[in-house]
């Protein structure tokens, strides 16, 4: 829901009426490191009203807070490797039975191994045959040349606070190094470092991409969006439209009305 001054509520706030769709969705956000997920995960939060399940963040809270999981993982992470498929898969079974995926959820960065996709349509499925009520999955893949990921994650910035991103090149804030919602010094992200982002890279080639394929057998509404050259917004706008199309327009009850 945005306040005023147009940021994004905290997940809980989420009111359960006020989402534009009718039935449950899980929307599986697919790409590289640095494709754009997160931010078209905030805007689809926006406009959707269902939370966003980012296992990276979920895995970095983790180690900020400095407990097991999160001294179990900090090696791996910070060299850019993928943690197990087990601690994953159980840190997003816990989430999505949380009360405010009811309608739906945004998953950004899983699955992203043949076990994890698995797994997933597992757990979908089983959520159909305990609730009646089965998300039915869409996949969003943001397509990006490999150039155009290095130059863009060089000059990335977050806010530690409220999450927003930034780009020295094609986002930038208003004043350099602070969040233009909340005041707070930007900083970047450890595994942003170029050798570690090379590693990222190689690891999403390697077990990643491969499930486009997997994504192209076992599911009808897969979407392909270019997301190297447009702005977000601009990216934004073409995953709504697609989206509108692969759910049908009726999916879309209080949006209609507004469109
Ligand atoms: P990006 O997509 O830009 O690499 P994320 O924030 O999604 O960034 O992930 C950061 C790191 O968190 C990954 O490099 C990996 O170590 C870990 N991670 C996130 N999601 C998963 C996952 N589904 N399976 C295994 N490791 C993950």
């Amino acid at each position: 829901m945005a306040n005023a001054a147009g940021a994004v509520a905290p997940v809980g706030e989420l009111s359960e009426a006020a989402t534009p769709i009718t039935t449950p969705i899980a929307i599986i956000l697919f790409g590289s490191p640095g494709s754009g997920k997160g931010t078209q995960s905030k805007y689809l939060v926006e406009w959707l009203k269902i939370p966003q399940i980012s296992t990276g963040d979920m895995l970095r809270e983790h180690i900020r807070q400095g407990d097991a999981i999160g001294l179990a993982i900090m090696d791996r992470m910070r060299a850019g490797s993928l943690v197990s498929d087990e601690l994953v898969n159980q840190l997003v079974f816990e989430r999505i039975s949380q009360p405010d995926c009811n309608r739906g959820f945004i998953l950004d960065g899983y699955p992203r191994t043949p076990t994890q996709a698995e797994e997933m349509m597992r757990l979908l499925a089983a959520r159909g045959s305990s609730t009646g009520k089965s998300p039915g999955e869409v996949v969003i893949h943001l397509v990006v040349d490999y150039n155009v990921i290095i130059t863009r994650m060089s000059g990335r910035r977050v806010c530690p606070k409220c999450g927003t991103l930034y780009n020295a090149v094609s986002r930038p804030p208003k004043v350099v190094g602070i969040c233009d919602l909340d005041g707070s010094s930007l900083t970047f992200r450890e595994d942003d470092r170029e050798d570690v982002l090379r590693e990222r890279l190689a690891q999403y080639e390697r077990q990643t991409r491969p499930l486009i394929e997997f994504f192209r057998a076992t599911s009808d509404r897969l979407i392909e969006v270019d997301a190297s050259r447009e702005t977000p917004e601009a990216v934004f706008e073409r995953i709504k439209s697609e989206l509108r199309g692969v759910l049908g327009q009726n999916q879309f009850g209080q949006d209609r009305a507004r469109a």
